[in-house]
């Protein structure tokens, strides 16, 4: 079951035109683009770790500078 990147509804098949539909948002989405949708996310999401870990790395050393 694949879901919609934009708003999270589920997606429904459309044979004939080899998209997927979204019921809710009305975005139309060819594999490829859920693919990109998908590899965007998961590279934002990465980015996002990484920055917390480096504040948290800022935060201990804040704090273990003040005893
Ligand atoms: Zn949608």
């Amino acid at each position: 079951m694949r879901s919609c990147p934009y708003c999270g509804a589920t997606l429904v098949f459309d044979r004939m035109e080899k998209i997927y539909n979204c019921g809710r948002c009305g975005a139309a989405l060819s594999l490829q683009d859920l693919v990109e949708h998908r590899e965007k996310a998961k590279a934002e999401k990465e980015k996002m770790m990484r920055e917390r870990r480096k504040h948290e790395e800022y935060l201990e050393w804040w704090l273990s500078s003040k005893k």
